[in-house]
């Protein structure tokens, strides 16, 4: 989840790192207090999720706090690259001498961070990088050693940052680190004309994996926009919504995923992903069957498992025990296949839901989802 400006500036200024005094609010008139508080003169910015505001309009200067309500007037409700602005930050100006970029971000593929800097900041980034690379520095930040003020010397040389920006860098890696983002980044950090280094603008990114212990900023509701992903998480189950018309519901992450790819191939397209994990019992069937139902797009549904410690017989018991709970709408395939795979089918034979057919084999169960997802 991303936070928003004031909420990273509010992170920064935890950490010691030195930024604007300023104030948050959704009301203009309100905007004309703040900037009596803060001096008058005041910068008046859009709250929104993306970046490119100033270019956008999203930020400007107001001269006095009548300018500064009749510019949070024109903000408030502004649309900023499909994002409606429903707060603006007011925040007192900075004398602005030198513009720099710093970020720390995670490197998926490279299994550690990396530190991005530029005496070139204030742009967008990806423009400066791409014009010109040589003034953008990338150096590897090892998460185990993280950054320390020798690091930290390291990355402000290799990009010509000054060295009072140091002691920031330091600090940006310990948001990073006890906020559990994935990136942070600050741009513009400025030089002021009186020499102080100042964080004028902030983007932090927070793993969504740690939002259980980073609950201040309401991660777990904003995450899940999707409501079918918000219901399946409330029921511990791991979902992810696509968009496709086969609802899909397996045992195991790999086996899943490879079942994803075999609906694929037979001309369909998977509606979500659903594992049920180890054990499937009766009310994980039942929540895992209400959650891929309650998708309008579905079409059918195809449970494929492979029973190992969790056995195809209770599978088939959960299933059954699911079918009271949960009214069926549409044609359900299963494939069990693995421990007890016998008895599971006998149990489902028996059962005889007129909505309900099995198939022996997982090619054979993903043809016939995807028959009856794209004949309805
Ligand atoms: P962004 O466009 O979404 O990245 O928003 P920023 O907060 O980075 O603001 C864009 C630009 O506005 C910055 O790069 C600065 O050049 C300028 N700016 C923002 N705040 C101030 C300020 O207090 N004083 C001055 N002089 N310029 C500012
Ligand atoms: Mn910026």
């Amino acid at each position: 989840m991303d936070l928003y400006e004031h909420q990273a500036r509010q992170l920064f200024e935890e950490y010691g790192i030195l930024v604007p005094r300023a104030e948050v609010t959704d009301s203009a008139e309100e905007a004309r207090g703040i900037a009596r508080r803060l001096g008058g003169r005041v910068v008046v910015k859009a709250q929104v999720k993306t970046g490119g505001r100033g270019k956008a309009g999203g930020v400007r200067l107001a001269a006095d706090p009548a300018a500064a309500e009749l510019t949070a007037r024109q903000i408030l409700g502004m649309d900023i690259k499909g994002h409606r602005v429903g707060t603006v930050m007011l925040a007192q100006p900075v004398d602005i001498e030198t513009e720099f970029y710093v970020s720390y971000v995670l490197d998926r593929a490279a299994g550690r961070f990396l530190a991005i800097a530029s005496a070139e900041g204030g742009m967008e980034i990806e423009e400066v990088a791409a014009q010109r690379p040589e003034v953008v520095a990338r150096v590897p930040v090892d998460p185990a050693e993280g950054v320390t003020s020798a690091k930290a010397q390291e990355i402000a040389a290799a990009a010509g940052l000054p060295p009072r920006t140091v002691d920031v860098l330091v600090r940006l890696w310990e948001v990073l680190v006890r906020e559990d983002a994935v990136l942070v980044e600050v741009n513009p950090l400025v030089r002021t004309r009186q020499g102080r280094i100042l964080a004028l603008d902030g983007k932090v990114t927070l793993d969504d994996n740690a939002a259980f212990r980073q609950t201040r900023w309401g991660a777990e509701a904003e995450t899940r926009a999707d409501p079918l992903e918000a219901s399946a998480v409330a029921k511990g189950l791991n979902y992810v919504g696509l968009d496709g018309e086969v609802g899909i519901i397996g045992n195991g992450a790999g086996l899943v995923m490879s079942t994803l790819d075999v609906v694929a191939g037979c001309g369909a397209r998977p509606a979500n992903f659903l594992d049920i994990g180890g054990g499937a019992s009766a009310r994980i069937m039942a929540d895992g069957l209400s959650v891929v139902l309650a998708d309008p797009a579905v079409k059918s549904v195809l449970v494929n498992v492979f029973g190992g410690i969790t056995a195809c017989d209770a599978v088939a018991d959960g299933i059954v025990r699911a079918l009271e709970t949960v009214r069926l709408t549409k044609p359900l395939v299963v494939r069990l296949d693995g421990n007890n795979a016998a008895r599971g089918r006998a149990i489902l034979d028996a059962r005889a839901h007129p909505l309900v057919e099995q198939a022996t084999t997982m090619d054979g169960a993903a043809r016939q989802a995807a028959r009856l997802a794209t004949a309805a």
